[in-house]
């Protein structure tokens, strides 16, 4: 129930409560007056009953003294206690005798008589002031003063009915504004309440309509983890500045992509996820005010967006040409050198980015957003990192790359994975007891497609998953026939960080050995070194029960991350395969070799293998020969063969190696 305002009756009218004392007033001024009028008249009537028994005394005084026929004692004998005028006539109507004070304010009277005194007719008020209230100076006054008060009260009333009406309209706005009940007038508190129910009602639905519409405004320009522009508002603003975009005055458009995002977003949850695209918008953001600040670019029109997921975008229109687009491109690669701390880890992403350039590369909003997805892609095909503008020939690339995609996909279909095998020899006895399988995509027809052709494909893909698989299988139903034929060949499988990630992966290498019959100790799988260092304990995880088997692990190209040997060494892997990079440069590149001898060093202090890959030349061979490596593998000894061919190779080779012993031997 709202509070009740007593002081406001009726909108707009008097309110009574403070008219009532004014009326009591009045009133009994009223009274007062009437009484004292009474008192008056009264006091009238009295005087003139008063004066009419004295008439009628005088008369009967003259009328006796009339019979006794002293007129002169008659006339002396009046003597009037009040002022009376009285006439008496004779039964004809002279007039016999009148007292002499007549006068205006006195009564007169006239009464008949015989002159024998006998009073013959009634006592009349004669006419000048017969039946004439008597009113007294100051009954008068009072009637003047009464008449004055009341006109006053009259106006005071009007004045006050004015003013109040005018003052109770205002409180009455005022109190219909701060909603409460403007009177107890049942019906006006109703239609009031209805009123202000109304008022409320529309209120909460304005307010409740301006909501939705900011909440509109925000899913539609906006997403909510990092408040950045989405898609829609992105379009709008590249259409925008497109009218004004000319060879003069170019637009750059760059596509960023933040490196190990996803890698991240799986080590760490979805929810540190999103906290690190917030941390890595805000170091962009600063980075962009740093450059307006040292007013190396002109930021004010730069627009970051986030189209969907982790794809964000920068549109600087009116930028200064290709220059500028690079130099901002570079500054924000170098902001993310840096980790990112989020919630206790220092999380260490890159940023890379495809960059188009409006009007050169395109005048259409979709051309645009699609040349500059597909510069980040060309980005990441040649060094997963960087930046990189946009080119025609990219787009002839990126149409290639659709038509390989559907040729993979059926190639897996048909079969068409194999593994060839490289052998790898044992650089102090010659021997071949070990190889390496690796993958060829024989298409019909017979023409064959090497891995660095579509592997970086079937990653981005996933399908590699399905290719590893295929070429495991393959690789461990040769080995275990050749072993079943009495070529005792164990054989080293690559293993993608994709297949190595998938929680199945031990069950497949697992089927592979089980449905081939290959003993365990015949399978050696080849992981990159970043995979093993990225996330130790997953890894060990997944692959410590394989190798309790009796599976073995190598570190592929070794040397070409930057690995933590201590982790590396905690990881019980069997054997490092040092990249062909740094045996190719032993000769050539001085400081290839210290880096090989390390690594040999260091290998052999802690009982591991190595594998040399990539060996062409005997210089090569000699002097990793020489320092401790215990395996060669390249074009010196064998390109990768067929799996016909392998055998034949090897026995070959088993019988050169025994023909140059022999001499020896002997
Ligand atoms: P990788 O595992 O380091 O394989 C060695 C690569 O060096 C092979 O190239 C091999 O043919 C090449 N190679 C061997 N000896 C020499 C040499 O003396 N000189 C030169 N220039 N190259 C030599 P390939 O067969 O083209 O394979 C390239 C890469 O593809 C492999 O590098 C491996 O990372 C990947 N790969 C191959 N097969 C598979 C597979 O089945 N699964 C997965 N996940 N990756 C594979
Ligand atoms: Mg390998
Ligand atoms: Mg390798």
């Amino acid at each position: 129930m709202p509070e009740t305002n007593d002081k406001t009756l009726i909108f707009g009218r008097v309110r009574m409560t403070s008219v009532l004392p004014l009326a009591a007033v009045l009133v009994a001024l009223f009274v007062v007056l009437c009484i004292l009028l009474a008192n008056v008249t009264a006091a009238g009537f009295h005087g003139h009953e008063r004066s009419r028994a004295e008439a009628l005394r005088l008369a009967n005084l003259v009328s006796t003294d009339l019979a006794l026929g002293d007129e002169f004692g008659v006339r002396n004998a009046v003597n009037s206690r009040y002022p009376v005028y009285i006439e008496i006539t004779d039964q004809n109507g002279e007039l016999i005798y009148a007292n002499g004070t007549v006068g205006q304010d006195n009564p007169r009277y006239s009464v008949p008589v015989r002159f024998d005194g006998q009073v013959i007719g009634q006592l009349r008020a004669g006419p000048l002031v017969a039946g004439r209230m008597a009113m007294p100076a100051w009954g008068m006054a009072l009637l003047v003063l009464f008449a004055v008060i009341m006109a006053g009260s009259i106006a005071m009333m009007f004045a006050n009915l004015i003013v109040r009406s005018v003052t109770i309209v205002r409180e009455d706005i005022d109190t219909l504004e701060a909603g409460r009940p403007l009177h107890e007038d049942a019906a006006r508190q109703t239609q009031f309440m209805e009123l202000h129910q109304l008022n409320d009602t529309m209120r909460r639905v304005m307010e409740s309509r301006r909501r939705e519409i900011e909440d509109l405004r925000l899913v539609a320009f906006q997403n909510g983890p990092t408040g950045l522009p989405n898609f829609t508002a992105l379009s709008q603003y590249i259409d925008r500045h497109l009218k004004t975009t000319d060879f003069g005055h170019p637009m750059a458009i760059y596509r960023l992509d933040l490196d190990h995002f996803d890698r991240a977003c799986e080590s760490f949850g979805s929810d540190v996820g999103e906290a690190l695209l917030r941390e890595a918008v805000a170091r962009i953001r600063k980075e962009i005010n740093e450059l307006a600040d040292r007013e190396l670019v002109e930021s004010s029109g730069f627009f970051l967006a986030q189209a969907w997921a982790d794809n964000l975008f920068l549109v600087m229109p009116n930028i200064g040409g290709r220059g500028d687009a690079s130099a901002v491109a570079r500054a924000l690669r170098s902001a993310f050198v840096a980790p990112l701390k989020v919630e206790n880890h220092d999380v260490t992403l890159g940023l890379s980015g495809g960059i188009v350039m409006a009007p050169e590369d395109g005048t259409m909003r979709t051309d645009l957003l699609r040349r500059a997805e597909t510069a980040l892609r060309a980005v990441r095909e040649d060094g997963k990192r960087g930046f990189r503008f946009y080119a025609p020939r990219l787009d002839r690339v990126a149409s290639g790359r659709a038509q390989l995609e559907a040729e993979l996909r059926e190639g897996i279909e048909n079969g068409e994975f194999v593994p060839y095998f490289q052998p790898k020899i044992d650089l102090h006895t010659g021997q071949i007891k070990s190889c390496e399988a690796l993958a060829r995509w024989r298409r019909p027809g017979g023409r064959f497609i090497s891995p660095g052709a579509f592997i970086p494909l079937a990653e981005e893909t996933g399908l590699i998953e399905v290719i590893g698989r295929q070429v495991l299988k393959g690789a461990c139903e040769q080995a275990a026939g050749w072993l079943r034929e009495g070529l005792a060949m164990s054989v080293a499988v690559n293993v993608s960080p994709l297949e190595l990630r998938n929680p199945d992966f031990r069950a497949n290498v697992l089927s592979s050995l089980t449905a081939t019959g290959l003993p365990p100790a015949y399978l050696e799988l080849e992981i990159t070194e970043s995979v093993a260092v990225d996330d130790p304990k997953a890894f060990q995880e997944m692959l410590n029960p394989l190798k309790a088997m009796g599976v073995r692990l190598a570190v592929d190209d070794f040397g070409t991350g930057h690995s933590n040997l201590a982790t590396l060494s905690q990881l019980q892997f069997d054997v490092f395969k040092i990249d062909r990079q740094f045996v190719q440069n032993l000769e050539n590149e001085s400081s290839s070799r210290p880096i090989v001898e390390m690594i040999l060093a260091m290998a052999q202090s802690i009982g591991m293998e190595t594998v040399a890959e990539g060996v062409e030349t005997p210089e090569q061979a000699r002097f990793l020969r020489k320092r401790g490596c215990t395996y060669g593998q390249g074009f010196l000894y064998s390109q990768a063969l067929s799996a016909r061919d392998f055998p034949a190779f090897v026995q070959q080779w088993e019988a050169r190696r025994r023909r140059r012993a022999a001499p020896k031997a002997g």
